[in-house]
């Protein structure tokens, strides 16, 4: 707080952000601050997002104004409405120990009537978006001549937006001698042009190292076909179960196509762009800041300045045209010292775009490969098992515990356990089955080695399992008596003697049961079923002599057999599955499906990676 102290801030102001946690200025508050209090200087500052630009110019101008005045001294101009909400809370947090000070927000898609009745009332400062401000002062709602400082916040934003107009009328009506603050994240033309034709005598702040991101974020790449881009982001998004994240995109229709697949891929998750209505957009944002969302899909535009802590990861659906937006967006992770992770994911065409970003940022980009299938369910079993560790005990649990007991009194540890996987993530790994390798080699980097390995790897389990002999066998009990695919599986686990059995096809009947073992493990193990159960019938195992031994695992679709390994995962829905519905078993493989553009409903038409903006 010294510090703060010593730059000039009032005792009021400090005690409002000591309670915010503020201790020590950052570099743009501690250069911005003692300029707004003192001098009469205009002031260019150019930092990036999340450094702590609106205490920089809201502390200082909060604790000049004059409360006997009735008007409106301070005006904060900024670009959306998330951020004039945001800012205007912000400076009453800072003034909460100023009861004398006023601050109102007014932005567009809300009633204008009680806007203007706010303003009515007598406010010191006023936090608008361009366009509305526009209206206000064409209906004479407002008088801004008496202003003393006018802030213009996310200038460069503003101007993208289309802004340039409404701030040259809005600029007309404020006097002359005023001083006028304008923060910006880059310095592009138009903003050059507004600071040499509002701003005088103004001092320049730059902080950070320019066009450079902060040092916490690394930087990575999935190279992939641009077909496979939704896949690949969906595969990255459930990599990582405790992501919290914002997908970035050039327009709008993207947003909304991306929030809306992943939607339907059991992801929470929303879009945010301009199109939404007002109450739309704060419900978004208010799930979003919660987390009931993990993932926001926005555009440039809509996420500008907007102050969300703690992102872990910010993922580049389309790399943006120019550097400094994916200096913008990648800054929006990593923040106050934590890791971040920013992610870009590219076709091959956009090697060279990459590597202009990386010479910008002097910064490399990690090549990373896809998560298959197995990468993915490890995370989210990890992710699932802290959790339940994780959790409290309910406190009644003792008044239920019995009948907890009871019911699975006949299983194992490991047997629940795994009735409690298959579960919860049937679906998941279902999904994830045979999963398509989605790399391309980007041959310039050390992608290759990595890449080559789980290439080789996911091929070699391929090619075992495409090459695996199996041994057809009945079972003299099927639906009728109760057997599952589960149960099957826990009979073969529990009574054969050899471990790591591999069961391939499963089909229950009403009265019988086949099922495939590979040959390597078949030799003795009917013998091993004779004297078991199950629901007090005895078991009696039969091998069946097959000719179409060496069927390849591709095949499949042909044989008796709906599709493998599935069943081991099946979740407890496999039970009304049974029967060997043949349409069934193509559904199994959607990993596979998914592959092939255009046969899939629920993928996404090749969102449009080179329209413009939104
Ligand atoms: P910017 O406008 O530059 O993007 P903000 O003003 O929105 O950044 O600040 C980003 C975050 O940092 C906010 O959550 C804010 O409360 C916090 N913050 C700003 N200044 C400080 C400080 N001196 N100490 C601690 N936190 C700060
Ligand atoms: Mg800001």
């Amino acid at each position: 707080m010294e510090k703060f102290r010593e730059l000039g801030v009032s005792e009021e102001m400090l005690k409002g952000i000591a309670d915010l946690g503020f201790e020590t200025p950052s570099p743009v508050q501690e250069k911005a601050i003692p300029v707004i209090l003192g001098e009469e200087n205009d002031l260019v500052v150019l930092a990036q997002t999340g450094t702590g630009k609106t205490a920089a110019f809201g502390l200082p101008l909060l604790q000049k104004i004059e409360p006997e005045w009735n008007n409106v001294q301070v005006l904060i101009l900024s670009p959306t409405r998330e951020l004039c909400v945001q800012i205007g809370n912000d400076l009453r947090n800072y003034s909460k120990y100023r009861k004398d000070i006023r601050v109102t927000c007014v932005y567009g898609g809300t009633d204008i009537r009680r806007q203007i009745k706010d303003l009515q009332r007598g406010v010191h400062v006023v936090v608008a978006t361009p366009g509305r401000l526009v209206d206000l002062l064409n209906r004479k709602a407002i008088n801004i001549e008496s202003v003393f400082a006018v802030v213009l916040d996310e200038a460069d934003e503003m101007l993208n937006m289309g802004f340039q107009e409404d701030l040259d009328f809005i600029l007309s009506n404020t006097p002359k001698e005023k001083n006028t603050y304008l923060f910006s994240a880059t310095m592009p033309k138009e903003v050059e042009r507004i600071a040499r034709n509002y701003l005088v005598n103004q001092k320049e702040i730059s902080v950070g190292k320019k066009n450079q991101g902060a040092d916490t974020v690394s930087h990575q790449y999935y190279m992939v076909r641009a077909k496979d881009c939704y896949e690949t982001l969906r595969r990255i998004v459930d990599c990582a179960p405790s992501m919290y994240a914002i997908i970035f995109t050039r327009t709008k229709n993207d947003a909304q196509d991306i929030a809306k697949h992943l939607q339907r891929d059991g992801i929470d998750c929303d879009a945010l762009h301009g199109d939404l209505s007002q109450a739309q957009r704060d419900n978004v944002m208010n799930a979003f800041r919660a987390k009931r969302l993990k993932v926001l899909v926005a555009t440039d535009v809509a996420a500008r300045g907007l102050d969300v802590d703690n992102l872990t990861h910010v993922i580049n659906y389309n790399l943006p045209e120019d550097v400094e937006s994916y200096t913008h967006r990648s800054g929006r992770t990593g923040r106050a010292g934590k890791e971040g992770i920013s992610i870009a994911i590219i076709h091959s065409k956009e090697k060279g775009k990459l590597r202009r970003i990386e010479n910008m940022l002097k910064k490399q980009f990690e090549y990373k490969s896809v998560p298959g299938g197995e990468e993915i369910c490890r995370a989210q079993l990890a992710f699932y098992g802290d959790k339940i560790l994780a959790s409290e005990e309910y406190e009644d649990m003792d008044l239920y515990a019995q009948e907890v007991y009871d019911k699975f009194a006949g299983l194992t540890k490991e047997e629940v356990l795994r009735h409690l996987v298959s579960y919860e993530f049937g679906r998941l790994l279902k999904k994830y089955k045979n999963t398509d390798d989605l790399n391309i080699e980007d041959d310039d980097r050390g992608g290759r080695s990595e890449r080559g390995d789980r290439g080789g790897r996911d091929r070699d389990r391929r090619g075992r399992g495409g090459d695996t002999v199996y041994s057809t066998f009945t079972l003299n009990v099927g639906r009728e008596d109760g057997l599952t695919p589960k149960d099957l599986m826990s009979l073969i686990n529990k009574y054969s003697r050899r471990r790591g059995i591999g069961v391939g096809g499963i089909r229950i009947f009403d009265t019988d049961t086949k099922f495939e073992i590979d040959e390597d493990s078949a030799s003795d193990f009917a013998v091993d079923f004779s004297k078991v159960l199950f629901n007090g019938i005895p078991l009696e195992i039969k091998a069946i002599p097959t000719r179409d031994r060496g069927r390849r695992r591709d095949d499949r679709g042909k044989g008796d057999f709906s599709g493998r390994r599935e069943r081991r995962s099946s979740d407890r829905n496999d039970s009304r599955d049974r029967g060997g519905r043949r349409d069934d078993r193509n559904g199994n493989s959607g990993g596979k499906r998914r592959g092939r553009p255009g046969s899939d409903p629920k993928k996404p038409r090749n969102f449009n990676r080179s329209s413009s903006r939104s």
